[in-house]
């Protein structure tokens, strides 16, 4: 990274790291005995003996190997990298290229017993037993995480290639909508090193959101969006204010994905609170956020606001199912899932109906057709867009953007930290905000397309 031509010695007068004596972990660690009853020091020279004959350590598989750094997804094999995990799994098993092919017990979604069925030798999805899984009724509408859990076994036990919906419960839901119908996505970034003056470490900054809407007549348009990438400026405010200005126009249900947008919210309303003096619309901006969340955090008074966001994701897990969404339940996961389950979304999107002056307005695409075939599969959009990072393997992108239920965007947060941090030329930056700007715009209307997939379904 390159250093910033206009920092000074004085800049650098107060030490932003301390030293911390860890004298007491160092000698809990020396005196941990390692499962072969080995020291610490044993051990390091153990493994050092190993490493210098170049014998293989033979690998202790385990629930860990879920979260495996060696693991590489086709494309990666094919250009020649290694896959460790199935090395390891190799060895351990004496399994062959085809039960690579069957789904692993780790693709169970949200499962914790996963330590003790490897104990037993249960390793494949197909496997398990009724008994394994225990589904139970936990008395709320749809699907428990253990009868979801068990769904996810039988269709792959018997090979299903269907969704599953839940009709009565998704209809139930949808009776409760109002339109027009928001569906909102937030790009946000907590860094240890703020990025602007007097504000905390570890304070969340929310730089950019996306805003699809669904009529009543089911015409749909990507109306609004918001993008604050410039430097030494706290987004969060005016982030509040372009969100009240879009939302506040009519009183329609709005639908999130996951509790993230809650949540920062939630941040944002501390935020104004602590700083109410020098913001002159606070009250309002107050009363809005209030009016589309939940309290969290033990807040006293609490507050649940009469159009409090819905959460999309929620409903996926208790009425959905698609065998191509594995144990994931993220929405670049979930998307392409439904996108191959339904034939209205194919045929509709394979229309060049999306872009400026289409049919679906949209802020960003001209002309563009979704639905890509390839091998008689749809192509992920996500993997239509341009990389927000020139240059970077197709292996180190997908790191950057991990992204699970909890983890969200990791690549935008890249992209903005980035944008702040780097000299870059104004090409390179307009570049960069553009690819965040399609990101952003694509992650809303995966959730209006999941939400139109389940309108043809019922
Ligand atoms: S697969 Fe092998 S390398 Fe990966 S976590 Fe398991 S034991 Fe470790």
């Amino acid at each position: 990274m390159a250093v910033s031509h206009t920092l000074s010695m004085q800049d650098l007068e107060h030490k932003v790291l301390v030293k911390v004596p860890v004298d007491e972990a160092v000698e809990y660690i020396y005196e941990q005995l390692h499962d072969d009853d080995k020291s610490f020091t044993d051990h390091i020279q153990h493994l050092a003996r190993e490493y210098e004959n170049d014998d293989k350590i033979p690998p202790s598989v385990g629930s860990q190997c879920k979260k495996c750094e060696f693991i590489c997804n086709a494309e990666q094999e094919a250009e020649g990298f290694k896959n460790g995990f199935k090395e390891c799994w190799r060895q351990a098993y004496k399994w062959q290229d085809k039960d690579f092919e069957e789904a692993h017990m780790f693709e169970l979604w949200n499962f914790r017993g996963v330590q003790k069925l490897i104990d037993t030798d249960k390793v494949k999805l197909a496997d398990l037993t009724e008994d394994d899984v225990k589904p139970k009724d936990d008395g709320k509408p749809g699907l428990s995480n253990s009868q979801r859990q068990w769904l996810q076994v039988e269709m792959c036990r018997d090979g299903e290639t269907e969704a599953y919906l839940d009709v009565q419960g998704i209809k139930a839901e949808m009776a409760s909508w109002t339109y027009p119908l928001h569906f909102i996505d937030f790009e946000t970034t907590t860094v240890a090193l703020p990025f602007t003056q007097g504000r905390r470490p570890y304070e969340g900054i929310a730089f950019q959101f996306s805003h699809h809407v669904v009529r009543q007549d089911d015409s749909i348009a990507h109306v609004g969006e918001y993008l604050n990438t410039e430097r030494g400026v706290f987004p969060n405010i005016d982030f509040v204010r372009a969100l009240k200005a879009e939302l506040e126009q009519d009183k329609g249900t709005i639908f999130r994905y996951a509790d993230h947008e809650n949540n920062f919210l939630n941040l944002i309303a501390k935020q104004i609170k602590a700083d109410a003096d020098s913001i002159e619309d606070a009250d309002e901006l107050l009363t809005f956020i209030q009016s589309i969340t939940h309290s969290t955090g033990g807040v006293k008074p609490p507050w649940t606001g009469e159009r409090d966001m819905v959460d999309l994701l929620k409903l996926v897990k208790r009425y959905y199912y698609h065998p191509d969404m594995k144990g994931s339940n993220s929405l670049r996961q979930v998307l392409p899932a439904v996108l191959s389950g339904s034939k209205f979304l194919q045929k509709k999107y394979s229309q060049p109906i999306y872009g400026e002056g289409c049919k679906i307005p949209s802020l960003h695409f001209k002309d563009h057709i979704w639905i890509k075939m390839e091998e008689g599969r749809v192509v992920d959009p996500y993997k239509q867009l341009p990389s927000l990072f020139k240059g970077v393997s197709e292996k180190n992108v997908a790191l950057l953007s991990e992204e699970d239920e909890l983890s969200n965007g990791g690549a935008a947060m890249t992209a903005y930290t980035k944008i702040q941090f780097e000299d870059m030329s104004e090409y390179e930056r307009e570049e960069l905000e553009q690819g965040l700007l399609k990101y952003c715009e694509l992650d809303t209307l995966a959730m209006v397309m999941v939400y139109e997939a389940w309108k043809d379904m019922i």
